[in-house]
């Protein structure tokens, strides 16, 4: 097709979606794909969901937008309300955005004002980890981790600081728990924050299952109570970027609620919209808003569609569908069943070196030979030439380059829809085996 859309990649030949219907897409040829990433993990509900469409009318029939200076909309009120009311801690106060960069975005501002508030105004740094990605505008790339997506753009606009990723297969120590492995690399922030001086740094942040740049990659027990008692006794905020392993896709609502730790701050997006509108936000805890709240009164950010009636009320009917249709036991009964075929289909494939997730988010991981853990050089394409033969088959799946070591390295990930069935998670599997 030749097109006047700007496409990331510019001389790409896509095929064009027309239709979407529970776990698939159909192109114009009628050609049905199973999509096994959800796109990047967005559509949670899987396509052409019934209540969220009678929603979106019932909303654009009566009000489609009202800028938020002027009013705020019942859809945006009660969708904040069921936030608050699901989310761990006292993350009482819904800031809402149109994806997941805007989210980081005003999660890095809200932490920085939350210190001029208190008179802190020396913070200015931020850590987070290698390979770690946060978004793509400016202030999201600085403090994300991943060399490839950073590097053309240096020297970026915010000072970060990158510490070593959560988990690796190839780190763990043979004598170590893996309670005490978490506690390790966890330690690194604290022996990070006495080199820069911890009075100098307003957040830590993390995703608490990494998504795209790691594939599906998980903390052991000891790591996060490890990292909230660092930040607790420095004094530094904890931001969890929740955009892409949020939403239930691990099997709860939130996914640092398996983790047992509370938040500072918490950014979702993908998941929240499902695909169905454009929405993103950010949760602040009591602590963080009070400050802003009591002191200057004005949150110093803002854009046009935030709070968008329509969005919020989409966002409202998927977080209904995924409570009332009971979608996070499937996701936890699912996810196992899936990571256990995959078990099963690659024990004997050399080249798939780690399997790695929870819930319905789930990484493998590509190496030249399992024993060695060697990646694949990067010249060899080979998450998109994997990405491009499961295309072939009728397959999405979400490909990546870089490993949680290095800049080098390719990994699968695998977010299909909450509702899929036992049938489509064997056609999931074959289709990714032939692909591989
Ligand atoms: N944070 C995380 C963890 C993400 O995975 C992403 C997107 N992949 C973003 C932020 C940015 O979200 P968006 O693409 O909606 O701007």
């Amino acid at each position: 097709m030749n097109s006047r859309v700007f496409h990331r990649h510019c001389h790409s030949t896509l095929p064009v979606a027309v239709r979407g219907e529970g776990a698939y897409l159909f192109d114009q040829n009628g050609k049905a794909y199973l999509d096994a990433s959800g796109g990047a993990a967005v559509s949670c509900l899987g396509h052409n969901h019934a209540g969220v469409r009678a929603a979106l009318h019932h909303q654009i029939d009566s009000l489609a937008y009202a800028h938020s200076a002027f009013f705020t909309t019942e859809s945006a009120e009660l969708l904040a309300d069921k936030l608050a009311e699901h989310a761990p801690g006292d993350l009482n106060h819904t800031y809402f955005l149109s994806g997941g960069s805007e989210a980081v975005e005003a999660a890095l501002k809200l932490a920085r004002q939350y210190f001029l508030e208190i008179g802190q105004p020396q913070r200015t740094r931020f850590i987070s980890r290698r390979q770690s990605y946060h978004g793509n505008t400016l202030g999201a790339l600085a403090v994300g981790g991943n060399i490839w997506r950073r590097a053309p753009f240096d020297p970026l606009l915010i000072p970060a600081e990158h510490i070593a990723p959560c988990y690796s297969y190839r780190d763990k120590r043979a004598h170590e728990t893996p309670f005490e492995y978490g506690q390790r690399v966890a330690n690194e922030l604290e022996e990070r924050l006495l080199v820069v001086g911890p009075d100098t740094v307003i957040a830590f942040i993390a995703e608490p299952v990494v998504g795209a740049t790691a594939g599906a990659l998980t903390a052991e027990e000891g790591y996060f109570s490890r990292i909230r008692e660092i930040c607790n006794q420095y004094g530094v905020l904890l931001i969890l970027d929740e955009v892409m392993c949020g939403m239930g896709r691990t099997g709860t609502l939130f996914a640092h609620e398996q983790e047992g730790i509370h938040a500072d701050i918490v950014t979702i997006a993908k998941g929240l919209g499902a695909g169905y509108q454009p929405i993103g936000a950010m949760l602040a805890s009591d602590r963080v808003y009070d400050a802003v709240s009591n002191g200057s009164g004005f949150f110093q950010h803002g854009h046009t569609y935030m709070g968008h009636a329509t969005a919020t009320a989409g966002a409202l009917a998927v977080l209904n569908a995924i409570q009332n249709e009971n979608l996070l036991p499937n996701v936890v009964h699912k996810g196992n069943l899936l990571m256990d075929r995959l078990h099963q289909r690659f024990a004997e494939n050399v080249h798939v070196g780690d399997i790695r997730g929870r819930g319905l988010f789930i990484g493998l991981e590509l190496v030249k030979d399992k024993e060695t853990k060697q990646p694949f050089d990067p010249v060899t394409q080979l998450h998109a030439r994997i990405k491009n033969r499961a295309m072939e088959l009728g397959l999405i799946c979400y490909p990546m380059s870089g490993t949680i070591d290095g800049t080098h390295g390719h990994h699968i990930l695998l977010a299909p829809p909450f509702i899929i069935s036992t049938e489509q998670v064997d056609e999931l599997v074959d289709k990714l085996g032939n692909s591989i």
